[in-house]
């Protein structure tokens, strides 16, 4: 199993990180001969979702990753990325808008802009959860399934191939929600 890891901004060496520590194979994906590779997965990272919109499109990587998350590449987006695959984003601008899940973008302000916790992620249990300008889910449209909440909130969401936290497993010890991305694989 070979994992693509968007690599264009933010935190995707940590994603590598915890791929090696699960026995995955991977790689960056950073211009467009990069999507000549095979892979069987995606992974777009935390960062700056804004600027990560901008690179897709001027880097020619939206088109063609958007055919492949449209025709079923099982796809893991945390935090920004998770913004990158919302239908709909409030304080921010749609992307890729293919997951029917509503999102209120820094929804946590200034002063809880950085938190840890630990909450139930579907069945898997409880998970270690780092929060960072985060965003979270105001609501699911009915394709899409809540994973997680936080406060009332919902915090991971999985719809088909495509699997979101608005938290950043890849910045904890625990390898939980990665295994479980690989599992839908
Ligand atoms: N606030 C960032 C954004 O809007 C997301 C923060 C993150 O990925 N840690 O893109």
């Amino acid at each position: 199993m070979n994992v693509g890891i968007l690599a264009l901004q933010g935190a995707f060496a940590e994603h590598a990180a915890m791929l090696d520590r699960i026995g995955a194979d991977h790689f960056e994906i950073r211009r467009k001969k990069d999507l000549s590779r095979h892979f069987d997965a995606l992974i777009l990272p935390g960062g700056e979702s804004t600027v990560m919109g901008k690179l897709l499109r001027e880097l020619e990587l939206y088109d063609p990753l958007l055919a492949m998350i449209k025709g079923g590449m099982p796809v893991f987006g945390t935090c920004a990325g998770l913004l990158l695959l919302a239908d709909e984003i409030e304080g921010g601008e749609r992307c890729f808008g293919v997951m029917d899940i509503n999102v209120r973008r820094n929804a946590y302000g200034r002063q809880l802009g950085s938190f840890y916790t630990e909450s139930d992620f579907d069945t898997a249990g409880t998970v270690p959860m780092e929060f960072i300008r985060a965003p979270y889910i105001k609501s699911t449209g009915p394709r899409a399934r809540a994973l997680a909440c936080v406060d009332g909130h919902i915090v991971a969401a999985r719809q088909e191939n495509m699997l979101v936290t608005s938290f950043h497993p890849e910045l904890t010890e625990s390898t939980v929600v990665h295994e479980y991305f690989l599992d839908m694989i």
